[in-house]
């Protein structure tokens, strides 16, 4: 079976196509080039799922960056967070006086995106801000501050353009809302 019938069969609808998502790309980039003008900031992706956003983004900012990855987990069977946070592959960068932005693909409960942040300014960070695709507003759990994003979503869980389903359709080229039925199969 080709990805694309597999495709079909999980995803449940389309969110944002690959236009939608040039466009928020365009308008965050044009406000980080001007919040950024004179400085040079350390844009550190978070693996995996920021990826494709990073790529995108960053091409739409006219600003002297340098770019790193952290990997950090939380999640336990790739739907919820378990709420324990690790550094899978730290970054590379010393961070110290730097002006961090971290780049994520999306929050939810925030306690990934919280977790980032707060490690970034226990390093010395000159300042430490966040641009995420997309902000899963209501399921917040933690109190943390989303600098810059893309558009809002609902309690959905989304796939595609960098987010996985089970570490698989990443490469998907929109976003898409997963079937109901699909995750119910996988959570025990
Ligand atoms: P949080 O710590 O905010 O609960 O979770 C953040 C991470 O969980 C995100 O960076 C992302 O990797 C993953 N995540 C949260 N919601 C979704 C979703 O709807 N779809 C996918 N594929 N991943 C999600
Ligand atoms: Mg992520
Ligand atoms: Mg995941």
């Amino acid at each position: 079976m080709a990805k694309s019938d597999d495709i079909n069969r999980i995803i449940d609808h389309k969110l944002f196509s690959e236009d939608d998502i040039q466009e928020m790309c365009k308008r965050l980039g044009k406000q980080l080039t001007e919040d950024y003008a004179g400085k040079k900031p350390l844009v550190i992706g978070a693996l995996k799922g920021a990826v494709y956003f990073l790529t995108d983004l960053t091409r739409e900012m006219d600003v002297e960056e340098q770019l790193d990855f952290i990997d950090v987990s939380s999640y336990g069977d790739g739907f919820e967070s378990t709420g324990k946070v690790e550094i899978v592959s730290d970054v590379a960068t010393d961070v110290k006086d730097r002006d961090v932005l971290i780049v994520e693909d999306i929050v939810d409960s925030g306690l990934t995106l919280k977790f980032m942040k707060d490690l970034f300014k226990e390093r010395g960070a000159k300042s430490v801000k966040c641009c995420v695709m997309l902000n899963k507003e209501a399921r917040r759990t933690t109190d943390v501050e989303i600098e810059y994003y893309g558009s809002k979503v609902g309690d959905e869980f989304v796939v595609g353009y960098g987010m996985d389903f089970l570490n698989m359709y990443r490469n998907i080229p929109y976003v898409g809302v997963l079937k109901p039925e699909i995750i119910e199969k996988y959570i025990k």
